[in-house]
Protein backbone atom coordinates (compact mmCIF):
# COMPACT_ATOMS: atom_id res chain seq x y z
CA UNK A 1 0.00 0.00 0.00
CA UNK A 2 1.58 3.53 -0.95
CA UNK A 3 -1.13 5.70 0.85
CA UNK A 4 -0.58 5.59 4.87
CA UNK A 5 -4.33 5.17 5.95
CA UNK A 6 -3.42 6.90 9.23
CA UNK A 7 -1.67 9.63 7.88
CA UNK A 8 -5.02 11.18 7.02
CA UNK A 9 -6.95 11.09 9.78
CA UNK A 10 -6.73 14.55 12.11
CA UNK A 11 -3.80 15.40 14.13
CA UNK A 12 -5.30 15.24 17.29
CA UNK A 13 -6.49 11.60 16.47
CA UNK A 14 -3.76 10.55 15.25
CA UNK A 15 -2.30 11.24 18.90
CA UNK A 16 -4.75 9.11 20.37
CA UNK A 17 -4.21 5.90 22.02
CA UNK A 18 -7.61 3.77 22.74
CA UNK A 19 -9.10 3.69 26.02
CA UNK A 20 -8.18 0.28 27.37
CA UNK A 21 -11.04 -0.36 29.97
CA UNK A 22 -10.91 -3.51 32.67
CA UNK A 23 -10.91 -7.01 31.68
CA UNK A 24 -14.22 -8.18 30.83
CA UNK A 25 -14.73 -11.19 32.90
CA UNK A 26 -16.27 -13.33 30.06
CA UNK A 27 -13.14 -12.50 27.64
CA UNK A 28 -10.68 -13.66 30.81
CA UNK A 29 -12.61 -16.99 31.23
CA UNK A 30 -12.46 -17.95 27.03
CA UNK A 31 -8.59 -16.77 27.13
CA UNK A 32 -7.92 -19.26 29.91
CA UNK A 33 -10.79 -21.70 29.94
CA UNK A 34 -11.73 -21.47 33.45
CA UNK A 35 -14.47 -20.09 35.11
CA UNK A 36 -15.82 -17.95 38.04
CA UNK A 37 -13.73 -15.27 37.67
CA UNK A 38 -14.02 -11.83 39.51
CA UNK A 39 -13.54 -8.48 38.25
CA UNK A 40 -12.69 -5.70 40.72
CA UNK A 41 -11.90 -3.84 37.39
CA UNK A 42 -14.14 -1.02 36.21
CA UNK A 43 -15.05 0.65 39.45
CA UNK A 44 -18.62 -1.22 39.06
CA UNK A 45 -21.40 -1.58 41.67
CA UNK A 46 -20.99 -5.37 43.22
CA UNK A 47 -24.57 -5.46 43.93
CA UNK A 48 -25.67 -5.58 40.29
CA UNK A 49 -28.70 -4.20 38.48
CA UNK A 50 -31.18 -3.09 40.91
CA UNK A 51 -34.61 -4.92 40.71
CA UNK A 52 -36.19 -1.17 40.38
CA UNK A 53 -34.11 -0.21 37.61
CA UNK A 54 -35.11 -3.69 35.46
CA UNK A 55 -38.20 -3.10 36.28
CA UNK A 56 -38.31 -0.27 34.39
CA UNK A 57 -35.76 -1.32 31.77
CA UNK A 58 -38.40 -4.15 30.74
CA UNK A 59 -41.28 -1.93 31.03
CA UNK A 60 -39.44 0.98 28.38
CA UNK A 61 -38.88 -2.04 25.94
CA UNK A 62 -42.53 -1.81 24.94
CA UNK A 63 -41.89 1.28 23.24
CA UNK A 64 -37.94 -0.65 22.04
CA UNK A 65 -39.40 -0.04 18.44
CA UNK A 66 -39.12 3.81 19.20
CA UNK A 67 -36.71 6.50 19.38
CA UNK A 68 -35.90 7.43 22.49
CA UNK A 69 -37.10 10.79 24.12
CA UNK A 70 -34.44 12.97 22.87
CA UNK A 71 -34.60 15.30 25.38
CA UNK A 72 -35.01 13.25 28.31
CA UNK A 73 -38.04 15.00 29.57
CA UNK A 74 -38.28 12.57 32.21
CA UNK A 75 -34.94 11.84 33.40
CA UNK A 76 -34.48 16.14 33.73
CA UNK A 77 -37.52 16.38 35.39
CA UNK A 78 -36.18 14.32 38.21
CA UNK A 79 -33.17 15.56 38.78
CA UNK A 80 -34.05 18.90 38.31
CA UNK A 81 -36.54 18.15 41.24
CA UNK A 82 -34.15 16.23 43.36
CA UNK A 83 -31.03 18.81 42.93
CA UNK A 84 -33.14 22.12 42.74
CA UNK A 85 -31.67 23.30 38.72
CA UNK A 86 -33.76 24.26 36.25
CA UNK A 87 -34.05 21.40 33.53
CA UNK A 88 -32.25 24.19 31.17
CA UNK A 89 -29.56 23.24 33.33
CA UNK A 90 -29.11 19.86 32.63
CA UNK A 91 -27.54 18.12 29.78
CA UNK A 92 -27.88 14.16 29.70
CA UNK A 93 -25.21 11.68 27.90
CA UNK A 94 -24.18 8.23 27.32
CA UNK A 95 -22.65 7.46 30.23
CA UNK A 96 -20.37 10.92 31.88
CA UNK A 97 -17.58 10.29 29.57
CA UNK A 98 -20.27 11.84 26.82
CA UNK A 99 -20.39 14.53 28.19
CA UNK A 100 -16.97 15.00 29.58
CA UNK A 101 -15.84 15.05 25.74
CA UNK A 102 -19.04 17.07 24.53
CA UNK A 103 -17.34 19.67 26.69
CA UNK A 104 -14.40 19.33 24.65
CA UNK A 105 -16.20 19.31 21.35
CA UNK A 106 -17.84 22.35 22.17
CA UNK A 107 -15.01 24.61 24.01
CA UNK A 108 -11.49 23.10 22.50
CA UNK A 109 -10.07 23.44 19.15
CA UNK A 110 -6.73 23.93 18.53
CA UNK A 111 -5.63 27.54 19.44
CA UNK A 112 -6.67 25.88 23.32
CA UNK A 113 -5.96 24.57 25.99
CA UNK A 114 -7.34 22.65 29.13
CA UNK A 115 -6.25 22.23 32.53
CA UNK A 116 -6.42 18.78 34.87
CA UNK A 117 -4.57 17.35 37.43
CA UNK A 118 -1.61 14.23 37.13
CA UNK A 119 -3.06 11.05 37.73
CA UNK A 120 -6.53 12.36 36.71
CA UNK A 121 -8.99 10.31 35.21
CA UNK A 122 -7.74 9.19 31.72
CA UNK A 123 -11.17 10.59 29.12
CA UNK A 124 -9.99 13.95 30.09
CA UNK A 125 -6.63 13.54 28.06
CA UNK A 126 -8.16 11.93 25.66
CA UNK A 127 -10.99 14.51 24.79
CA UNK A 128 -8.75 16.89 24.76
CA UNK A 129 -6.42 15.38 22.61
CA UNK A 130 -9.14 14.73 20.32
CA UNK A 131 -9.86 17.78 19.51
CA UNK A 132 -5.77 18.77 18.96
CA UNK A 133 -5.87 21.18 21.91
CA UNK A 134 -3.11 21.23 24.01
CA UNK A 135 -3.41 19.47 27.68
CA UNK A 136 -1.70 21.28 30.46
CA UNK A 137 -0.76 18.67 33.06
CA UNK A 138 -0.52 19.77 36.69
CA UNK A 139 1.82 17.68 39.21
CA UNK A 140 -0.71 16.35 41.70
CA UNK A 141 0.54 17.07 45.65
CA UNK A 142 0.07 14.04 47.84
CA UNK A 143 -1.56 11.74 44.89
CA UNK A 144 -4.75 14.28 45.14
CA UNK A 145 -5.36 17.56 42.61
CA UNK A 146 -3.47 20.83 43.75
CA UNK A 147 -5.93 23.43 42.75
CA UNK A 148 -3.51 26.65 43.34
CA UNK A 149 -1.30 25.24 40.96
CA UNK A 150 -4.12 24.69 38.66
CA UNK A 151 -5.73 27.93 39.18
CA UNK A 152 -2.11 29.46 38.28
CA UNK A 153 -1.44 26.89 35.00
CA UNK A 154 -4.51 28.82 33.67
CA UNK A 155 -3.78 31.55 30.59
CA UNK A 156 -5.72 33.32 28.16
CA UNK A 157 -5.77 30.11 25.74
CA UNK A 158 -7.54 28.16 28.12
CA UNK A 159 -11.19 27.01 27.87
CA UNK A 160 -11.54 24.08 30.12
CA UNK A 161 -10.23 23.19 33.50
CA UNK A 162 -10.97 18.93 34.84
CA UNK A 163 -11.26 18.23 38.49
CA UNK A 164 -12.20 14.88 39.33
CA UNK A 165 -13.50 14.89 43.01
CA UNK A 166 -13.37 12.33 44.16
CA UNK A 167 -10.36 11.22 41.49
CA UNK A 168 -10.13 8.09 39.79
CA UNK A 169 -8.29 5.77 40.08
CA UNK A 170 -6.30 7.75 43.26
CA UNK A 171 -9.57 8.04 45.19
CA UNK A 172 -8.58 11.40 46.71
CA UNK A 173 -10.87 14.41 47.20
CA UNK A 174 -10.68 17.66 47.50
CA UNK A 175 -12.43 20.06 50.28
CA UNK A 176 -15.96 22.38 48.93
CA UNK A 177 -14.30 25.61 50.14
CA UNK A 178 -11.15 24.90 47.97
CA UNK A 179 -13.44 24.86 45.33
CA UNK A 180 -14.69 27.81 46.07
CA UNK A 181 -11.28 29.18 46.57
CA UNK A 182 -10.47 27.86 42.92
CA UNK A 183 -13.16 29.63 41.48
CA UNK A 184 -12.47 32.87 42.84
CA UNK A 185 -9.07 32.75 41.47
CA UNK A 186 -10.11 31.22 37.75
CA UNK A 187 -11.24 34.15 34.87
CA UNK A 188 -14.69 33.40 33.88
CA UNK A 189 -12.90 32.08 30.05
CA UNK A 190 -12.54 29.02 31.57
CA UNK A 191 -14.79 26.26 32.18
CA UNK A 192 -14.21 24.66 35.10
CA UNK A 193 -15.81 20.77 35.16
CA UNK A 194 -15.83 19.23 38.48
CA UNK A 195 -16.42 15.64 37.82
CA UNK A 196 -18.87 13.83 40.61
CA UNK A 197 -18.82 10.47 39.59
CA UNK A 198 -18.41 9.35 42.96
CA UNK A 199 -19.55 11.86 44.79
CA UNK A 200 -22.54 9.75 46.61
CA UNK A 201 -19.97 7.77 48.17
CA UNK A 202 -18.24 10.12 50.16
CA UNK A 203 -18.44 10.99 54.21
CA UNK A 204 -16.36 13.74 54.28
CA UNK A 205 -17.46 16.60 56.49
CA UNK A 206 -16.15 18.73 54.56
CA UNK A 207 -16.67 17.50 51.13
CA UNK A 208 -19.61 18.70 49.45
CA UNK A 209 -21.01 19.13 45.62
CA UNK A 210 -19.93 22.23 43.25
CA UNK A 211 -23.90 22.39 42.60
CA UNK A 212 -23.80 24.54 45.64
CA UNK A 213 -21.72 27.20 43.60
CA UNK A 214 -22.93 27.57 40.73
CA UNK A 215 -25.70 29.88 41.42
CA UNK A 216 -22.36 32.35 42.03
CA UNK A 217 -20.21 31.04 39.29
CA UNK A 218 -21.50 30.20 35.88
CA UNK A 219 -18.36 29.24 34.31
CA UNK A 220 -18.75 26.20 36.60
CA UNK A 221 -20.17 22.81 35.33
CA UNK A 222 -21.02 19.41 37.08
CA UNK A 223 -20.95 16.00 36.20
CA UNK A 224 -22.54 13.19 37.46
CA UNK A 225 -23.06 9.12 36.68
CA UNK A 226 -25.63 6.17 37.33
CA UNK A 227 -22.81 4.48 36.47
CA UNK A 228 -21.56 3.38 39.97
CA UNK A 229 -23.35 4.44 42.95
CA UNK A 230 -26.12 3.12 41.31
CA UNK A 231 -25.55 0.53 39.30
CA UNK A 232 -26.09 1.49 36.09
CA UNK A 233 -22.71 1.23 33.89
CA UNK A 234 -24.17 -0.65 30.77
CA UNK A 235 -26.90 1.24 29.92
CA UNK A 236 -24.78 4.84 29.80
CA UNK A 237 -26.07 7.41 31.69
CA UNK A 238 -24.76 10.27 33.14
CA UNK A 239 -25.61 14.39 32.77
CA UNK A 240 -24.56 17.92 33.36
CA UNK A 241 -25.15 20.28 35.23
CA UNK A 242 -24.54 23.94 34.18
CA UNK A 243 -25.72 27.56 33.15
CA UNK A 244 -28.24 27.48 30.52
CA UNK A 245 -25.85 28.63 28.20
CA UNK A 246 -23.28 26.24 28.37
CA UNK A 247 -26.07 23.25 28.42
CA UNK A 248 -27.14 25.12 25.20
CA UNK A 249 -23.87 24.36 23.33
CA UNK A 250 -23.26 20.77 24.48
CA UNK A 251 -27.17 20.61 23.47
CA UNK A 252 -25.55 21.75 19.91
CA UNK A 253 -23.14 18.88 19.38
CA UNK A 254 -24.49 15.76 21.27
CA UNK A 255 -26.36 13.41 19.11
CA UNK A 256 -30.04 14.08 19.09
CA UNK A 257 -31.01 10.48 20.60
CA UNK A 258 -27.67 10.34 22.35
CA UNK A 259 -29.01 8.52 25.74
CA UNK A 260 -31.26 5.50 25.37
CA UNK A 261 -34.79 4.57 26.50
CA UNK A 262 -33.63 1.72 28.76
CA UNK A 263 -30.90 3.94 30.12
CA UNK A 264 -33.50 7.15 30.74
CA UNK A 265 -35.97 4.62 32.30
CA UNK A 266 -33.41 2.93 34.46
CA UNK A 267 -31.97 6.28 35.84
CA UNK A 268 -34.95 7.91 36.33
CA UNK A 269 -36.71 4.84 38.22
CA UNK A 270 -32.98 4.66 40.73
CA UNK A 271 -33.43 7.92 41.26
CA UNK A 272 -36.46 6.68 43.97
CA UNK A 273 -34.44 3.68 44.55
CA UNK A 274 -33.07 5.00 47.91
CA UNK A 275 -32.59 1.44 49.46
CA UNK A 276 -30.37 0.32 46.53
CA UNK A 277 -28.40 3.64 46.70
CA UNK A 278 -27.97 3.27 50.88
CA UNK A 279 -26.95 -0.45 50.27
CA UNK A 280 -24.42 0.71 47.71
CA UNK A 281 -22.60 3.56 50.25
CA UNK A 282 -22.74 0.89 53.19
CA UNK A 283 -21.64 -2.28 51.21
CA UNK A 284 -18.65 0.18 49.58
CA UNK A 285 -18.02 1.58 53.05
CA UNK A 286 -17.42 -1.90 54.73
CA UNK A 287 -15.36 -3.53 51.77
CA UNK A 288 -12.99 -0.58 51.88
CA UNK A 289 -12.43 -1.30 55.65
CA UNK A 290 -11.74 -4.91 54.70
CA UNK A 291 -9.08 -4.31 52.10
CA UNK A 292 -7.23 -1.64 53.70
CA UNK A 293 -7.04 -3.49 56.93
CA UNK A 294 -5.99 -6.44 54.58
CA UNK A 295 -3.35 -4.55 53.03
CA UNK A 296 -2.24 -2.87 56.22
CA UNK A 297 -1.66 -6.67 57.51
CA UNK A 298 0.32 -7.29 54.55
CA UNK A 299 2.66 -4.13 55.36
CA UNK A 300 1.12 -2.53 52.07
CA UNK A 301 0.88 0.94 51.45
CA UNK A 302 -2.31 2.56 49.47
CA UNK A 303 -3.39 5.80 49.21
CA UNK A 304 -6.72 6.42 51.16
CA UNK A 305 -10.03 6.79 49.36
CA UNK A 306 -13.20 8.04 49.37
CA UNK A 307 -14.38 5.96 46.01
CA UNK A 308 -15.26 2.22 45.53
CA UNK A 309 -11.66 1.39 44.70
CA UNK A 310 -8.60 1.72 46.23
CA UNK A 311 -4.82 1.76 44.55
CA UNK A 312 -2.15 0.06 46.43
CA UNK A 313 1.19 0.18 45.87
CA UNK A 314 2.50 -3.05 45.03
CA UNK A 315 6.71 -3.98 45.58
CA UNK A 316 8.45 -5.72 42.78
CA UNK A 317 7.24 -6.15 39.00
CA UNK A 318 3.63 -4.88 38.75
CA UNK A 319 3.28 -6.88 35.25
CA UNK A 320 3.87 -9.80 36.85
CA UNK A 321 1.52 -9.69 39.38
CA UNK A 322 -1.15 -8.81 37.30
CA UNK A 323 -0.89 -11.74 34.57
CA UNK A 324 -0.53 -13.94 38.20
CA UNK A 325 -3.62 -12.60 39.44
CA UNK A 326 -5.40 -13.07 35.90
CA UNK A 327 -4.55 -16.65 35.74
CA UNK A 328 -6.25 -17.38 39.11
CA UNK A 329 -9.27 -15.55 37.99
CA UNK A 330 -8.72 -12.18 39.74
CA UNK A 331 -9.08 -8.94 37.46
CA UNK A 332 -7.72 -5.94 38.74
CA UNK A 333 -6.42 -3.24 37.30
CA UNK A 334 -3.23 -2.04 36.19
CA UNK A 335 -2.33 1.89 36.43
CA UNK A 336 0.66 2.65 34.88
CA UNK A 337 -1.37 4.78 32.23
CA UNK A 338 -2.05 7.11 35.05
CA UNK A 339 1.36 7.77 36.18
CA UNK A 340 0.93 5.48 38.88
CA UNK A 341 3.48 2.30 37.59
CA UNK A 342 3.47 1.21 41.12
CA UNK A 343 0.15 0.75 41.83
CA UNK A 344 -2.93 -1.76 41.29
CA UNK A 345 -6.77 -0.41 41.15
CA UNK A 346 -8.94 -2.85 43.24
CA UNK A 347 -12.64 -1.98 42.86
CA UNK A 348 -14.55 -2.02 46.14
CA UNK A 349 -16.74 -5.88 45.91
CA UNK A 350 -18.73 -8.16 47.41
CA UNK A 351 -17.14 -9.47 51.04
CA UNK A 352 -16.32 -12.60 49.58
CA UNK A 353 -14.32 -10.74 46.09
CA UNK A 354 -12.78 -9.14 48.36
CA UNK A 355 -11.50 -11.70 50.38
CA UNK A 356 -10.31 -13.55 47.55
CA UNK A 357 -8.47 -11.20 46.40
CA UNK A 358 -6.62 -10.66 49.78
CA UNK A 359 -6.23 -14.06 49.71
CA UNK A 360 -4.82 -14.23 45.80
CA UNK A 361 -2.54 -11.13 46.49
CA UNK A 362 -1.16 -12.77 49.58
CA UNK A 363 -0.45 -16.16 47.90
CA UNK A 364 1.51 -14.37 45.24
CA UNK A 365 3.27 -11.85 47.30
CA UNK A 366 4.35 -14.76 49.90
CA UNK A 367 5.48 -17.18 46.56
CA UNK A 368 7.76 -14.97 45.17
CA UNK A 369 9.34 -14.09 48.97
CA UNK A 370 7.75 -10.40 49.45
CA UNK A 371 5.98 -9.47 52.08
C1 LIG B 1 -16.37 6.10 35.87
C2 LIG B 1 -16.03 7.56 35.75
C3 LIG B 1 -16.75 8.43 34.93
C4 LIG B 1 -17.80 8.10 33.98
O1 LIG B 1 -18.39 7.05 33.79
P1 LIG B 1 -19.64 6.89 32.81
O2 LIG B 1 -19.91 5.47 32.93
O3 LIG B 1 -19.19 7.31 31.44
O4 LIG B 1 -20.70 7.79 33.33
C5 LIG B 1 -16.44 9.76 34.93
N1 LIG B 1 -15.47 10.24 35.69
C6 LIG B 1 -14.74 9.45 36.49
C7 LIG B 1 -13.70 10.06 37.32
C8 LIG B 1 -14.98 8.09 36.52
O5 LIG B 1 -14.22 7.30 37.26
Amino acid sequence: MTLDLKSLALPGVQRLQPYQGGKPVEELERELGIRGAIKLASNENPLGLSAVARAAIEESLIDGARYPDGNGFYLKQKLAEKFSVGTDQLTLGNGSNDVLELMARGFLGSEHNAVFSEHAFVVYQLAITAQNAKAIVVPARHWGHDLAAMAAAVDDHTRLMFIANPNNPTGTWVALDDIESLMKKVPQHVLVVVDEAYFEYVDKPAYGTALSLLDQYPNLVITRTFSKAYGLASLRAGYAVSHPDVADIINRVRQPFNINSMALAAAVAVLDDQDYLGRSIEINRKGCEQLTSGFSQMGLDFIPSVGNFIAVEIPGNIQALYQALLQLGVIVRPIGLYGMPNHLRVSIGLPEENQRFLDTLRQLLSERGGT
